[in-house]
């Protein structure tokens, strides 16, 4: 079986395998979409059925060397821990070796951080690609395809990764030893990327939850200043984008067990007391209309990209001040 360590993407395993059957396997691939859904992991992979003798059996040194990172023809070309960039030299040094013979199997198989290219080393990758060795094999893999050259993308057969199905990420917690209620927290919150799932620390989403569970009970009574305070406390030590992620699942929650659909459907089992009495209080009319309001503030602060609201306090302070108003407006208090 091909790619049997792989999570979710059937279509694109299946693509990829008949591919490798027939030895029809593109010179040039991209592989694109978001970060942490297994893009490294299948390069990985088909590069070992590309040099493995028997085509990836899995068994073999050679497939054992290719997973350990160390067979010759098998090369990944990231960053610099520098720069994080690809420079143009180190492509230029690469441009040689991509044009030899392989050292031991039929071909090699180049596996590039196509994010970490820069203009200049673009424009190198670009040449590389209009001149495609034959024996050697070349994957570039990048979450922004739309930010590389069109020529680069054109150049290449693009492989689409989507977000994975929660069944599938939470499965893969589990068989990493993640206990399985957390498993199923982590997953709901994860966006469909394994990378994202694991990355959780369970410390910090569970501390993060209490204090939203606190938050909910506190609002409906809450004025103005006291929302304030609770919206400092909420986003202290946690990013603002996992703490809204985190109250909109807990207000779902509460909308379904308000609307008595039964203790089946709740992500957050493992504190079900607390949000029955949110349902059973003046929140459980409202949680459908404040997860609105968490599930829009989160799509907005997508769009706005996090990296200045990780490092700035003041910004993650307001922007979550504002959802609380606004949840407290759906709540009517
Ligand atoms: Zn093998």
């Amino acid at each position: 079986v091909r790619f049997e360590r792989i999570h979710g993407h059937d279509r694109l395993r299946a693509v990829l395998g008949a591919a490798l059957d027939r030895g029809r396997v593109p010179q040039s691939l991209l592989f694109s979409g978001p970060a942490g859904v297994g893009k490294h992991t299948v390069a990985v992979e088909v590069a070992r059925a590309l040099v493995c003798p028997a085509g990836g059996c899995d068994r073999c040194a050679v497939c054992d060397r290719v997973r350990r990172g160390i067979h010759p023809d098998v090369v990944e070309v990231a960053g610099t821990t520098k720069t994080g960039q690809i420079s143009v030299d180190q492509l230029r040094d690469l441009i040689p070796e991509i044009g030899s013979r392989p050292f031991e199997a039929q071909r090699r198989v180049f596996v590039f951080d196509a994010d970490a290219l820069n203009d200049q080393s673009s424009n190198a990758m670009l040449k590389i690609l209009e001149e495609p060795p034959p024996t050697s094999h070349l994957v570039l893999i990048s979450a922004a395809p739309h930010a590389l050259l069109t020529t680069i993308r054109s150049r290449c057969q693009q492989f689409r990764f989507g977000a994975l199905p929660v069944a599938v990420v939470e499965q893969a917690l589990v068989e990493r030893g993640v206990e399985a209620g957390e498993a199923r927290v982590r997953a709901a919150l994860s966006g469909g990327s394994l990378g994202h799932a694991l990355a959780l620390e369970s410390d910090a989403w569970q501390a993060a939850r209490v204090k939203l569970l606190d938050t909910f009970e506190a609002l409906p009574t809450a004025d103005a200043l006291a929302r304030a305070g609770l919206a400092d406390r909420l986003v202290e030590g946690v990013e603002l984008a996992v703490a809204l992620t985190l109250g909109r699942s807990l207000l779902r929650d509460v909308a379904a067990l308000a609307a008595g659909v039964g203790e089946a459907a709740v992500v957050n089992a493992d504190v079900l007391d607390r949000l029955q009495g949110l349902a059973d209080g003046p929140v459980g009319a409202a949680a459908r209309a404040m997860a609105d309001v968490f599930g829009r503030s989160r799509d907005l602060l997508e769009g706005i990209v996090d990296g200045e609201l990780r490092q700035g306090g003041s910004k993650k302070e307001i922007i979550a001040d504002l959802v609380l108003d606004e949840a407290a407006a759906a709540l009517g208090a």
